[in-house]
């Protein structure tokens, strides 16, 4: 089989293979924050992250949920469709934390009447900026029927997982989205969902994601394992 690096990204590194409209993404032991600027290598991470990933995404392709994954190839691999990415990071919050309360000055662990959905530009030399749909218009990164889609997608995504990990006692409290077209032009959810771009939290307030290695708060593939094995017992 044809297999080429064609980008190698901070937690992920995507094949090629002998069909056009397929790569193979390979999840790599790096830990990431504030852009790339602190990295460390987690032994175990890319592991667990895909078998998490791999896990939701079955979960969601099985709900009727439009997403780019095909199979889980092996501990560290997975086969995905082809997208092109859009360069948009669809933030979807439950209860107020991180750069929310930061930004609006609010405590963090505030439950949100109504899930608020964000926009921010993925453009790593911007750090990201948080924009709105006319930027997002101004951009020329959807067309306004595109992004209606997307943010309907993403509150339909939010009920399916809120109730799934509610099932494990865990809370969602935000999480990150990626999209993109295919060869079709459909819009498929794409990316990962792991503790990498999620927040999860026990009953006793326990971060169970990212926030324990950015605020250095004890093992991270400790807690990834504990997800995982709480997800494996979902009926
Ligand atoms: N997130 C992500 N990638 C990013 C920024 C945020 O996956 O580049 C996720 C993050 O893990 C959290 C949610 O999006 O689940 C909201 O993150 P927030 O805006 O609060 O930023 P943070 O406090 O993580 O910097």
């Amino acid at each position: 089989m044809k297999r080429e690096l064609i980008y190698s990204g901070k937690a992920k590194d995507i094949y090629s293979t002998d069909d056009d409209n397929v790569i193979i993404s390979v999840y790599k032991d790096q830990a990431t924050m504030l852009n790339g600027a602190r990295k460390e290598e987690v032994k175990g991470k890319g592991i667990l992250n895909n078998r998490i990933s791999s896990f939701i995404f079955d979960k969601l392709n099985a709900a009727g949920v439009a997403t780019h994954f095909i199979e889980q190839l092996s501990d560290t691999e997975q086969l995905n469709k082809k997208v092109d990415i859009i360069p948009l990071e669809v933030v979807l919050r439950n209860i107020t934390a991180g750069s929310f309360s930061k930004r609006f000055g609010v405590e963090e662990g505030i439950e949100l009447a109504t899930p608020i959905v964000e926009f921010y530009y993925k453009n790593d030399d911007l750090d990201d900026p948080f924009i709105n749909d006319e930027h997002v218009a101004f951009l020329d990164l959807a067309s306004a029927e595109d992004l209606a889609y997307i943010k309907a997608e993403t509150r339909k995504i939010n009920d399916l997982l809120k109730d799934l990990f509610a099932q494990t006692g865990l809370r969602l409290v935000d999480f990150k989205l990626e999209f993109g077209y295919d060869k079709d032009g459909h819009i498929l959810l794409a990316d990962e969902f792991s503790p990498d771009n999620c927040r999860l939290w026990d009953a006793e307030g326990n971060h169970l994601d990212k926030d324990v290695f950015r605020r250095n708060l004890g093992s991270l593939t400790d807690v990834y394992e504990l997800v995982l094995a709480k997800l494996q017992e979902v009926k």
